[in-house]
């Protein structure tokens, strides 16, 4: 496992907190004093959602995989001794998100509330995952935009949906995790349609960490988005080589363009934050992470994203094999950079 403090960063988002604090002082609640410690475990579930919150002895299970990531759900909780799910958000009736819970209900002994952006819905696995809590004597919570609940010192607000629309991922439960100074922003498959609304309805989106909407698809996190989130990390959660491409290379473009620190379980696994409110540190189950941050800096450099060859003009991912000597290389800070300057991909690690 690898473990990384990032001081440099921490000192940013006081800087930040303190900025926020500023706007906070018109009108919105201050960040609550905290005591104990908030984990926010993004599952490597392939191309679906889970995570898994840990908050001063209460627990919330944000989706749950594909029905073939039960087995996961199941050890995952039981590693951890989880045997009761004090919430659990099944932010659409998908099975990417909906589909491992029935895992998790497997294990637990135990459910306290469930919410969902809907009472009923056709799709099968979310009907075996209602039909599975009713065993717990748990019905379905559809709560409104601005409902809030505590999470050991947590607090989790839902942002969205303002309006359901035929579009079942535009339906996604939106919430903010509130932990301290500390924020995380889950979107579920969310994309601009649902942003624009979040956006109008003037929620404060802002958030230290965002579940990046809809694996990465080149429809979500607009830039309009990104500006009001405005993340230190941007989570996304797919599986290497899926059928659509994602994360889109447009969408990583605009978090290139945002700053933010790229983490995906594709390449970094399980990915786990761990906050006390003020510091946060992040813990990967894969090495690639770094190779692939973009807000990674380099020693007292600037981040970049890809590795380009002045002298075969193809750009590489700064974790390919086939890296230039040192003296050949140049370094781009997004795609549009690499292809502006003429450079063509790497036919190995396809950039
Ligand atoms: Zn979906
Ligand atoms: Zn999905």
């Amino acid at each position: 496992m690898k473990k990384r403090i990032l001081s440099l960063l921490l000192a940013l988002l006081s800087l930040f907190s303190l900025a926020a604090c500023g706007g906070l002082l018109e009108g919105e609640d201050q960040a609550d004093t905290v005591s104990g410690q908030l984990e926010v475990h993004f599952l490597d579930v392939g191309q679906a959602d889970s995570a898994l919150l840990l908050c001063d002895g209460e627990s919330l299970l944000i989706d749950g995989g594909n029905s073939e990531d039960s087995s996961l759900l199941y050890s995952y909780l039981r590693n951890r001794g989880v045997k009761r799910l004090d919430y659990i958000i099944a932010t659409h009736p998908h099975e990417d998100h909906v589909g491992g819970i029935a895992g998790a209900l497997s294990y637990v002994r135990e459910v306290g509330t469930a919410y969902s952006p809907v009472a009923e819905d056709e799709n099968y696995f979310f009907k075996r995952m209602t039909s599975k809590l009713r065993e717990f004597g748990v019905g379905l919570t559809v709560p409104a935009v601005g409902d809030s609940f505590r999470l050991g010192g947590a607090k989790v607000t839902f942002l969205g949906p303002v309006e359901l629309t035929d579009d079942v991922n535009q339906n996604s439960l939106v919430c903010r995790v509130d932990y301290g100074e500390v924020s995380f922003l889950f979107t579920g498959d969310a994309e601009k349609p649902a942003e624009k609304m979040m956006l109008d309805a003037g929620e404060n989106l802002s958030a230290t960490v965002l579940k990046v909407g809809h694996h990465g698809s080149s429809n979500s996190t607009c830039y309009e988005f990104l500006r009001a989130v405005n993340p230190l990390y941007s989570v996304i959660s797919c599986e290497r080589n899926n059928d659509y491409g994602h994360p889109d290379d447009r969408l990583l473009s605009r978090l290139n363009d945002a700053g933010t620190n790229i983490l995906r379980t594709d390449r970094n696994g399980h990915i786990v934050f761990t906050t006390d409110g003020s510091l946060l540190s992040v813990e990967t189950e894969k090495e690639a992470s770094s190779a692939v941050s973009a807000g990674e800096a380099e020693e007292g450099g600037e981040p970049y994203m890809y590795v380009g060859n002045v002298s075969s003009k193809k750009y590489h991912r700064p974790d390919c094999s086939g890296l230039p000597l040192e003296k050949n290389r140049v370094y781009f800070y997004s795609l549009e950079e690499a292809i502006g300057a003429r450079f063509t991909p790497c036919g190995l690690c396809k950039p």
